[in-house]
This record gives structure tokens, C-alpha cells and sequence, in this order.
């Protein structure tokens, strides 16, 4: 018989504008948006005290500002909220034996098994409580047998609150809530299914899921088990999330830094357009050089959690100063990306840099639609 799981979803309550509030008081209590100031820019995070306008986030800042025009808006900071993530990750790393990272704020665990000895939702309601001591950051946690349920019962949790919906009692739970709750639902799926004349999970419950998957097809049968609070997928612990790397090795080994540069250029461009496509963040890099004499050195570090080739290159430049101190033949250089979430950058923090990021978005459509050799940048981030 297969045991009652008991999987938890925690998610920091509007993370980057908590940060932004460890750092300045003056902003608690005030509706604050994180994002840039430009006319593209878009809201990263907007404070519950934002919220009440109306503003969301993804939501662009111009229309956010005529909502809730007392809104002070902070320019955001990537490499401050990876570092008050990673500290979060620490200490859930201390606690838990078997957790997900899934993105910048939001963690999975699996205790299944645990209750007998510490019961699984008081022991998650001290972790909460530990979190929130040792970093000053509102967490909230939704506890049940599923990663899809948890993740439903956090966001109804909030803000700053925790949630558990019993064994058996998934559909109850669910079926008053609006289908938009089902985390794969997106604009484009919700638009599809308001226009079949479906607003809650209840009418979801209700439909064969052969009608569902002749209309939304394979996708509908995930939107059909959601919806039910079916869900069997694990709880990926982090030793075992994977990781996309790249190798070459050269036709004749070579010492050429002109050579060796451009390889590496090219293969952190190609990974982070992978990262992108897919929709994640890498936290660490590492690299790798195999000598003409099989000697090979790896190097690692983590770096703020990004997929801007920009950013790698620069950081995969400095690896690489750093290994390669003894002017050997090279054989082999390699780049791989581990520590990945799940996570878009929010390109429009960085407004100084808005005309490379509008270049690198417009190139990934184009790459998209024609595949990766399409278009190159040439030498663009080679120095
Ligand atoms: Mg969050």
C-alpha cells in the first residue's frame, strides 16, 4: 500500500519588496513596487499595500503608477535577493532532509514518514516561525499529500499565514477556488477555458478528462489532475536537480586565449539561451579544463541567480583567469550550470543595461522560431 505523503510548499511572502524592507523600515506599511523606472519596465513584486489598487505583478509600471500613484518604487537588486534566498535555503537545508529548491522563493519538502514522531504540520509551523526569526523575512506554507495542492493551499495561506488541507479532503478544498489557482494555468489556457464556460475547480471535477484533453490535449489531462488535487510528482531533492553543461574539446590543443575565449562565449550563450527556453535560473557555475597531458582542473562558484549571458560570461571570464595559471595546451574546456530553479530574470531591473537586454530578447525570438545559429552575437561580450 502506498504511504500518505505529507509534501510542504513554502513560498516568501512578496520576497523582493521584503528584502527591500530589511534594508529600509521606511518602506513597511507603504505600497511599494520593484521594478524599473523606463517606459518598458514591468512590476517584478508589488507589496500587499499595492496589491489592494490593484496593481500585480508582470504588470507594466506605467499603468501600476496611475493605479497607485503614491507607490514608491525601488529599482530591484538580483544579487541581494539570491543571497536572502540562500540564506533561507540554509537553514531549511539544516532542517530538512529531502527539499526542492523551485525558485528564488519557494521551496518543496518531503515529509512523509516524519509524522509519527514530531506530527508534520506543528513541526512546519516552528520551521516557519525559525525562518522567520533568523531572516526578518513573512513566510507562508501549505501542507498536504501533493506538491500542486500545497501549492494552491500556500497562495490561499497568504499573506503570512499557513494552510493544511487533509488527506482526502483535496477536492473539497479545491473546488470553490477559481481555475486561474492551478499553477500551469497561464492567459492563454484561462482565456481557453472561460471561454468553455469554466471559472472554478468544481466544474473541472465535474468534466470527463477526455473532454478536457481533446480541447487542451495532454496539457489538459495535468489541468484535469490538478484540479482534482491529483498530483504524484516528487519532490526533486537538490543533490538531484540537474544541471545542463557543455564540452569542447579541440582538433589540435591550443593555448590561443583568443580561441579559448570565444569557445566559452559560445557555450555559455548557448546554455542560457536552454536556461531561458526552459524557464530557469542557474545559481552556480562551473568550469572545466582538460590539459593536452589529461590533467583536468574544475573550478566552481555560486553567482546570484540569473540566465543573462551577460552576467555569466563576465563570472565564467573570472573562473577561468583563475584556473588557468599555467599556460598548458588545452585540450578540453567545458561550462556547466547546476544550482537551477525555476525563474525568469527580471530584465527590467537593470535599466542601464536595457538596450542589451532588449537585443538578447529580440535575439531569442529570432532564435526560437529559426533555432539557435540563426543569429550570433559575434564578439558582442568578448573583451
Ligand atoms: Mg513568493
Amino acid at each position: 500500500m502506498d504511504m500518505e505523503r505529507h509534501i510542504v510548499h513554502c513560498d516568501l511572502d512578496s520576497f523582493f519588496v521584503s528584502v527591500e524592507r530589511l534594508q529600509n523600515s521606511s518602506l513597511i506599511g507603504k505600497p511599494v513596487l520593484i521594478g524599473g523606472k523606463s517606459d518598458r519596465a514591468v512590476v517584478a513584486s508589488c507589496s500587499y499595500e499595492a496589491r489592494k489598487f490593484g496593481v500585480h505583478s508582470a504588470m507594466p509600471m506605467k499603468l501600476a503608477l496611475r493605479l497607485c500613484p503614491e507607490a514608491i518604487v525601488v529599482q530591484g537588486d538580483h544579487d541581494s535577493y539570491s543571497y536572502h534566498s540562500n540564506i533561507v535555503t540554509e537553514i531549511i537545508k539544516e532542517n530538512v532532509p529531502l527539499f526542492e529548491k523551485a525558485s528564488i522563493d519557494e521551496h518543496y519538502f518531503d515529509l512523509t514518514g516524519m509524522d509519527r514522531f514530531f506530527g508534520c504540520w506543528s513541526w512546519t509551523r516552528e520551521l516557519r516561525q525559525r525562518i522567520i526569526t533568523e531572516t526578518g523575512l513573512p513566510i507562508s506554507f501549505g501542507l498536504s499529500a501533493n506538491k500542486t495542492t500545497s501549492k494552491i493551499a500556500t497562495g490561499q495561506a497568504k499573506p503570512c499565514g499557513e494552510l493544511k488541507v487533509d488527506c482526502g479532503t483535496e477536492k473539497h478544498f479545491l473546488a470553490p477556488l477559481s481555475i486561474r489557482k492551478i499553477p500551469m494555468v497561464g492567459d492563454k489556457t484561462y482565456t481557453q477555458l472561460r471561454n468553455m464556460g469554466i471559472s472554478k475547480c468544481l466544474t473541472l471535477q465535474q468534466m470527463e478528462v477526455f473532454t478536457l484533453r481533446r480541447v487542451l490535449g495532454e496539457n489538459g489531462i495535468s489541468i484535469w489532475k490538478k484540479a482534482n488535487g491529483l498530483d504524484e510528482s516528487p519532490v526533486v531533492s537538490f543533490q538531484q536537480q540537474k544541471s545542463m553543461s557543455k564540452e569542447t574539446t579541440y582538433q589540435n590543443d591550443t593555448i590561443d586565449m583568443e580561441v579559448l575565449r570565444k569557445t566559452l562565449a559560445k557555450m555559455v550563450n548557448e546554455l542560457a539561451f536552454d536556461l531561458r527556453k526552459e524557464q530557469k535560473l542557474t545559481g552556480c557555475i562551473t568550469l572545466k579544463i582538460r590539459y593536452s597531458n589529461f590533467d583536468t582542473h574544475t573550478k566552481q562558484i555560486r553567482i546570484p541567480y540569473t540566465n543573462s549571458d551577460r552576467v555569466i560570461d563576465e563570472k565564467i571570464k573570472e573562473l577561468f583567469t583563475k584556473l588557468y595559471s599555467r599556460r598548458m595546451l588545452i585540450r578540453l574546456i567545458g561550462v556547466k550550470f547546476s544550482h537551477l530553479i525555476s525563474g525568469n530574470y527580471q530584465t527590467d531591473l537593470f535599466n542601464d543595461r536595457e538596450k542589451d537586454l532588449q537585443l538578447a530578447l529580440a535575439m531569442d525570438r529570432i532564435r526560437l522560431r529559426h533555432g539557435f545559429k540563426s543569429v550570433t552575437r559575434g564578439g558582442l561580450f568578448i573583451q
